[in-house]
């Protein structure tokens, strides 16, 4: 891997790192891998391999921490006012009247924001102060404006029962020294707030993982080619590319390669000069035109992961020079799926970020269905206006449809199951994998 951005770096910063060529490989003997084996086996492959930068936060939305962000400083800095009103030390208070009132005269001056009152507040005295102000000494407890009635400079309101009510305490959002982020975080915009308020104008951020994606096979189309009878338009690449921006990757592509050694291995060249890891689509398989698993056979290093998921057929998963290859299936359908399922927490972990389990939860089905044992089905599902889950019409894996038709997808786990209307299903919707 080239030595991206190197003059930017931190002197601690790790440079980039590499897999092991063997970091897939499987133990001998393995037959069909449940899903929850796999990802076990995955996470325990992949390491973080991109370098990283030092950034203002400004420019680090997306990024992934690579060392954790510390508060520079307090937030709020000084206690502060939280409305506008009148602030006094609840302690100084003359006795309260029969009704509850205290009258207490009003001190010269006032508190503003990014303005601090003179001095001190007198004791049994009360201080014009507005929101955002630091309450001045002799101060603990702001009243409301709009709780206070003020005649002849004096000031007659009931307290608040709480000492310190109406006041912002120093460092209750963050202190000096806490942790705000830990590495790996990837930044939101909120995030970018959270730094800032407590000094954090720099971040040490990952750069981006760059994701080459090569389709294959002799039968596909360009968007817009002129068709061929026999030929179909290439879905995975439009789609893995988008998803892979969407996952917060440099997206690289690689175009298409007709089922031929020679034109496949080029290609996986250029992908290992050009990004941190390829994903290729088509010809995984053992078939006479699967050159992808072939050529990693031969001349990679691979690891046919025979994953006991449906949809997906066996997933290749090795190095091509050095650089980590998710070999998908070529049916659009199961492509997603395992770019979700298996590529997407796999690439996470490289780009520096952290495995992620995908999020779902349950609802009550709208649907039927019966499964055998041994294999975890992902099914196209989306929500209905009542709040359950249905799925599409068909689960034939050749319908792309579906994909575009579908708000995430149905997990029924490896077991035997029968769902009827009402069940509880997991339901994982696209954000569950990452997808912004
Ligand atoms: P393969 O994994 O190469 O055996 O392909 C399995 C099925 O997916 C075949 O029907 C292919 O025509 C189809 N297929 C492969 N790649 C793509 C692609 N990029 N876009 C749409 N369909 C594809
Ligand atoms: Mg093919």
């Amino acid at each position: 891997m080239t030595a991206r951005g190197a003059a930017e770096q931190p002197a601690a910063a790790a440079a980039a790192e590499r897999l092991a060529d063997d970091c897939f490989a499987l133990p001998p003997g393995t037959h069909w891998t449940p899903v929850d084996e796999a990802l076990e086996r995955l996470q325990g492959a992949v390491a973080p391999i991109t370098p990283y930068e030092t950034l203002p936060i400004g420019a680090a939305d997306g990024r992934r921490l690579a060392l954790p962000a510390i508060a520079r400083r307090a937030n709020p800095p000084t206690a502060n006012a939280a409305v506008d009103g009148y602030a006094f030390a609840a302690a100084a208070l003359p006795p309260a009247d029969e009704t509850g009132a205290v009258r207490v005269p009003l001190a010269e001056g006032r508190a503003a924001a990014g303005h601090p009152a003179e001095g001190a507040v007198p004791p049994g005295a009360a201080l014009r102060i507005l929101t955002g102000a630091s309450v001045p000494e002799g101060a603990d407890t702001v009243v409301l404006q709009e709780d206070v009635t003020l005649e002849d400079g004096s000031l007659q309101f009931r307290p608040p029962k709480k000492p310190g009510a109406n006041v912002r305490r120093a460092g209750e959002d963050a202190a000096a020294g806490d942790t705000l982020l830990g590495a790996g975080h990837r930044l939101r915009p909120q995030d970018l707030a959270r730094l800032a308020v407590a000094g954090v104008g720099e971040v040490a951020a990952r750069q981006p993982l760059r994701v080459a994606v090569l389709s294959t096979g002799d039968e596909l189309l360009e968007p817009g080619e002129t068709p061929r009878p026999d030929a179909i338009y290439d879905a995975n690449r439009p789609m893995l590319l988008a998803a892979l921006a969407r996952l917060g990757h440099e997206a690289v592509d690689l175009g298409r390669a007709p089922d031929e050694a020679q034109a496949v291995r080029t290609a996986l060249d250029t992908g290992a000069g050009r990004a941190d890891a390829i994903i290729t689509t088509g010809g995984a398989s053992a078939g006479d035109e699967d050159h992808v698993s072939r050529l990693l056979r031969e001349e990679g290093r691979l690891a046919t992961w025979r994953i006991a998921v449906k949809p997906g057929r066996p997933l290749a998963m090795g190095t091509w020079a050095g650089v980590p290859l998710f070999g998908l299936p070529g049916n659009p359908v199961a492509a997603w799926v395992c770019a979700l399922v298996f590529a997407a927490p796999a690439l996470e972990v490289m780009a520096g970020g952290r495995w992620r389990a995908p999020l779902g939860y349950a609802l009550p089905a709208a649907f039927e269905k019966r499964k055998k044992a041994g294999r975890r089905e992902f099914l196209r599902a989306r929500l209905t206006p009542q709040g359950t889950v249905e799925t599409f019409r068909s689960e034939g894996s050749g319908l792309v449809g579906g994909l575009s038709w579908a708000d995430g997808l149905v997990e029924l786990p490896d077991e035997a199951m029968s769902v009827v209307p009402g069940d509880p299903v997991r339901f994982i919707p696209w954000a569950g994998f990452g997808l912004a």
